[in-house]
């Protein structure tokens, strides 16, 4: 039996491997953690609205009742093309087809200050991190009688202005002087900053013109300071550091500015591109070695000209049209190229407002968050999931209460300045 072996549980790994089940091949999916993330909530664990495990699902409950689909908990370290070959840390894994799914990694474009005191949204544990330092700040604002301090403690800089920038900066808000505001009457929370810094002269770039307006005017009414044409360029343990010389004093800096490509990708003998991205031909195969899948934010793909973004559906349809052209292969028959069909993008602006664009079609305000629950409920993986979701955000819309306010890991403390 044809071996298929599928690196990354995400949602280009998922789906590939549904389109394999029950097809007579051999599919090993291989991923570091036993569970299939859904990223686009995470942003929701760390601003308290939801627990960490609403947001995840056990791979093998998943596959379970999918015919020929394994599991093998491990990180890949390395592939060998030429062995056919996937190498673990104690195990090396042949195959007969590879779909590398691994996903992308944030992009700090080298500034290792920022790296160092900045937080990023990617893994599970980066959301309890984040969480518990915004709460851990204002426990700590509340402690100090130095104003200057007190303040820095209360500015959050939101780096990046696409769609993860703005939907944490909304929730932020949210969180801050809905909730924060009542849980802190020594402190005057009114008087805390979100700062949200684009280097470009627009937010949600990819977003038709009047959405993008609707979402700058929306984070202002909700108390977001929105700095755009500023670009940042280092950061110490109590201070962002902008490209023009100045800089704003902060405990907190939450980069969403950019992502590259997974380090398995540097294991491809393969030309990369933006982002160290994994160049892919039409068939999302890479040159010379036809087994050989890469797809989902691994994989850079050009369509009419344009490289498709790094989202969930472009990974699945991907995941997809890779088990599919597997099994066209086994049967000898040709591949058509992959097409991405693309059904629209979309944006929380904190309670009750979002702006989506959906077949052309342009959606603000309250209707287009009611999409987006919709469509966010319908691919989170898992009844209880869904249901434990919508709770929550049913109790946080009518009450006000975001129930995780709890400070698990301390933050990282304020260490000397180090420039
Ligand atoms: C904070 C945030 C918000 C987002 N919001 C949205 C949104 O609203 N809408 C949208 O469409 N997209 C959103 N995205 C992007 C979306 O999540 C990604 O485009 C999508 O997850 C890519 O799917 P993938 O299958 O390529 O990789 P992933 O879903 O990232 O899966 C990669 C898998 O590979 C595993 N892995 C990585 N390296 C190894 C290794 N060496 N060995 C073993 N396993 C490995 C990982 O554990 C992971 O399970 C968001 C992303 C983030 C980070």
């Amino acid at each position: 039996m044809k071996r298929v072996v599928i690196v990354g549980v995400g949602f280009g790994g998922l789906r590939a491997a549904q389109a394999l089940s029950g097809k007579g091949l051999d599919v090993l999916l291989v991923d570091r953690n036993n569970y299939h993330l859904f990223q686009p909530l995470l942003y929701q664990v760390a601003t308290a609205v939801l627990e960490q495990e609403s947001i995840v699902y056990p791979i093998r409950e998943i596959i379970r009742h999918w015919k020929g689909i394994r599991f093998q908990l491990a990180e890949v370290r390395n592939v060998d093309l030429e062995r056919r070959q996937i190498l673990t840390a104690d195990a090396t894994i042949e195959y007969d087809y590879l779909i590398l799914a691994a996903g992308s990694i944030t992009n700090f474009f080298g500034m290792d200050t920022v790296k160092r005191y900045g937080y990023d949204l990617k893994y599970l544990s980066d959301a309890v991190m984040l969480r518990s330092h915004i709460l851990y700040a204002f426990e700590r604002a509340a402690q100090r009688q130095n104003l200057p301090e007190r303040e820095a403690l209360l500015t959050f800089v939101i780096v990046g202005g696409g769609p993860t920038g703005i939907e944490f900066a909304g929730a932020l808000s949210e969180l801050i002087h809905h909730v924060l505001s009542k849980d802190y009457p020594e402190l005057q929370v009114k008087d805390a900053r979100i700062i949200l810094v684009e280097a470009g002269g627009s937010l949600l770039l990819t977003f038709p013109k009047k959405l993008q307006d609707y979402a700058r005017m929306r984070l202002q009414q909700i108390g977001v300071k929105v700095r755009l044409g500023t670009a940042v360029s280092g950061a110490g343990p109590s201070r962002v550091l902008l490209k023009d010389g100045t800089w704003i004093s902060s405990y907190t800096l939450f980069w969403a500015a950019g992502v590259c490509a997974a380090s398995l990708a540097d294991a491809l003998p393969v030309m990369k591109v933006r982002g160290s991205r994994v160049a892919v031909k039409p068939n999302l195969t890479i040159e010379d070695y036809p087994e050989v899948f890469v797809i989902g934010d691994m994989a850079y793909f050009e369509q009419d000209r344009q490289p498709l973004p790094l989202t969930a559906p472009v990974a699945m349809q991907q995941g997809e049209y890779a088990g599919r052209a597997v099994l066209q292969c086994e049967y000898g028959n040709s591949v058509e190229p992959f097409r991405y069909y693309d059904r629209g993008s979309m944006a929380t602006i904190g309670r009750g407002a979002a702006v989506a664009n959906i077949k052309n079609f342009n959606f603000s305000g309250f209707p287009a968050w009611i999409i987006w629950l919709v469509l966010h409920l319908f691919f989170l993986i898992g009844f209880r999931n869904r249901v434990v979701v919508l709770l929550n955000w049913a109790y946080d819309y009518f009450f006000y209460k975001k129930q995780v306010r709890i400070i698990t890991q301390k933050g990282r403390e304020a260490e000397s300045e180090t420039y």
